[in-house]
């Protein structure tokens, strides 16, 4: 299959087929994120587009899952999602499902009703980057929505019966705002309450603006502990319905896993009894080798 760039997708989409209707991200402006950087955001033609579904299905007739990358695929007008779904599904016989990032903008720009009719032609799953809750850091990392946007993005996914998976980012507001960043972040996902909830651990490549900051020493990264610290604020707060959460990203320092709120209470135990015992042989070896 033949990708424009690097092809970013979700880990639970790690045995999906990945078709690259658009390339980059619409909004490319998040001061954490490189992913897209280098490329200019553009939905791909009806003829590219049946390229990519040809050589997906002589590659894989039989396949299952199908991720529409790349970053903000949910900006394709919703006729043309709702014909490529077809498409795929007619195309492929034993698929079960469809999956997408959605941007929350190009979420609250399409009407309920168009939502649903993408549920109703086989969109499976959206993916949010929520990646927090605070205000002033979803502005100092020019996330582009408010708090109340993003839960409205995600209220409106939910209603319209897509499976929603949210994820937020440990340590986004460094050591200044940590406390509030896992307060207003866990408000934020409460009032969402999706089905799904990952939470990566901040990692900052040098070519990321937020990098400059922290060499001027006005953003400061937090220490594994602290995120760990951070993360089981998150959890304690967390009021959520049923949520298959998970922290076992590259990036976290612990793999955790749970449904919650069911298995909340094991989970703090894991969290506590490393925290507490400092223990860094917990932690991800490539992390706590070079502390
Ligand atoms: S919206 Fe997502 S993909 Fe786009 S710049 Fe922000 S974090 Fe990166």
């Amino acid at each position: 299959m033949f990708y424009e760039g690097t092809i970013y997708r979700p880990p639970s989409e790690a045995k999906s087929i990945i078709l690259q209707i658009t390339v980059g991200c619409q909004h490319n402006a998040c001061t954490f994120c490189t992913m897209y950087k280098g490329k200019s955001f553009r939905i791909k033609s009806r003829t590219e587009i049946n390229e990519i579904i040809a050589t997906a299905h002589a590659q894989d007739s039989d396949a299952e899952r199908i991720f529409l990358a790349d970053g903000d695929a949910i900006a394709v007008d919703s006729l043309l999602l709702i014909e490529i779904l077809d498409q795929l599904y007619e195309k492929f016989p034993r698929l079960k499902r469809v999956g997408i990032y959605g941007g929350p903008k190009d979420i609250l720009a399409k009407s309920p009703q168009e939502l649903a009719d993408l549920k109703t032609h086989g969109l499976s799953i959206v993916y949010l980057g929520v990646e927090s809750g605070n205000e002033g850091i979803l502005k100092s990392v020019c996330k582009g929505v408010t708090a109340e946007q993003m839960i409205a993005a995600g209220q409106k996914l939910k209603a319209s019966g897509l499976t929603l998976s949210c994820t937020v980012i440990i340590g986004l507001g460094g050591k200044a705002l940590s406390h509030e960043h896992a307060v207003d972040t866990a408000r934020v996902i409460s009032e969402i309450d999706p089905q799904f909830l990952g939470a990566l651990t901040l990692m900052v490549e040098p070519r990321a603006p937020l990098a400059k900051e922290i060499q001027r020493g006005t953003f400061q990264l937090l220490s594994p502990f602290e995120s760990l610290s951070e993360l089981r604020t998150l959890l304690v707060l967390l009021n959520v319905t049923h949520c298959v959460f998970r922290s076992n990203h590259a990036s976290n320092y612990l793999p955790l896993s749970a449904t919650l709120p069911d298995e909340r209470t094991a989970l703090l135990k894991t969290l506590d009894s490393v925290m507490e015992n400092k223990s860094l042989e917990r932690l991800r070896p490539d992390y706590w080798r070079g502390l």
